[in-house]
């Protein structure tokens, strides 16, 4: 990396973020905008919306860029992204449709720098990446919904696209599946996510008690508050709900070997320590196929307890110069 580091972007439904990363791997200078899509501006066509979200990126990119410096432009991106740096698509940033966006591209002509385009989640894994011999490791997201990516010497596994998918594999397939945010049943998303969780709590009458408030009114910061106090319904939720995440994550290690799983998200970090040690638990229950008990207890670690993940990542992105996926 040259010394004057790089302008780093994270791109959300929400929220767009962007700052200067430092050779010293700190980011400064964060600046947030709400992000120009269907968040700020539901019921506008799509089209509108991708040149809206793409203007706020140039525009948001060049100020970073000429107040910093940087040699280059990486940007984390909240949706499907080739490793050509194509976003194929943006739900919760323009909403569905649109067309793919050539955006490592467009940007690279207009700022006159190298520009890298990925996915928020492989940005984020890249935080984790100490150098060329990092083990292999799975980082998984568990707010409101489940997202994963596997990281395997030098590069986040992907195959055209697919991969990094469990929060949308079948757990369930009666009819009173829990619903996905995906329009699906039953998926891992629905079911062991923040909102998979609350919803468990609200539909079980033995929430019916003065010390959770109203069940119609139960939120995650109240069932958040009650596992770390140790409550026992509460735990018993949790626990219900972590019984699939284990089952995901010991197919993945069965499948392929990994025998790291960093856990990061909202949700999961809220819960913190008490979290990876439930889920712990279950992997035990599961059973993980080779492994020695004390093996199974080294499998999760959670990650860093902040929201600068995919920030972070970019610019450790760009400093490895590695192979995105
Ligand atoms: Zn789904």
């Amino acid at each position: 990396m040259g010394d004057t580091g790089f302008v780093v972007m994270d791109v959300g439904g929400t929220t767009t973020r962007t700052g200067h990363y430092l050779p010293d791997g700190r980011v400064t200078g964060v600046r947030r905008v709400p992000t120009a899509g269907i968040g700020l501006d539901p019921g506008t066509p799509v089209a509108d919306l991708q040149r809206r979200v793409v203007e706020q990126i140039a525009a948001e990119a060049e100020t970073t860029l000429i107040a910093s410096g940087a040699s280059a432009v990486g940007i984390a991106f909240a949706g499907p992204v080739t490793t050509a740096g194509r976003v194929l698509a943006g739900p919760t940033v323009w909403g569905g449709g649109g067309v793919p966006i050539d955006l490592a591209d467009l940007l690279r002509d207009r700022l006159g720098v190298p520009v890298t385009v990925v996915n928020d989640l492989t940005a984020a894994v890249w935080r984790y990446v100490s150098g060329p011999g990092e083990p292999p490791f799975c980082l998984v997201t568990v707010s409101s919904g489940i997202g994963n990516k596997v990281y395997w010497d030098g590069r986040v596994l992907l195959d055209e696209g697919h991969g990094g998918e469990l929060g949308h594999w079948t757990w369930r397939t009666d009819a009173d599946a829990p619903p996905c945010d995906c329009g699906g049943r039953g998926h891992l998303g629905g079911i062991a996510s923040g909102r998979g969780v609350l919803a468990a709590a609200r539909s079980d009458a033995r929430y019916d008690h003065v010390s959770y408030g109203p069940r119609d009114r139960l939120t995650n910061e109240i069932l958040v508050a009650a596992v770390r106090a140790g409550d026992p319904l509460a735990t018993e939720t949790l626990r219900t709900a972590l019984r699939p995440l284990a089952a995901a994550l010991t197919s993945v290690f069965c499948a392929i070997g990994v025998r790291r799983f960093r856990v990061i998200g909202g949700f999961a970090t809220a819960i913190g320590a008490r979290y990876a040690e439930l889920l712990t638990e279950a992997l035990h229950e599961a059973g993980c196929f080779g492994l020695s008990p004390a093996e199974i207890d080294g499998l999760v670690t959670m990650g860093e307890p902040d929201d600068d993940h995919s920030l972070l990542g970019a610019g450790r992105l760009l400093t490895l110069d590695g192979v995105a996926g």
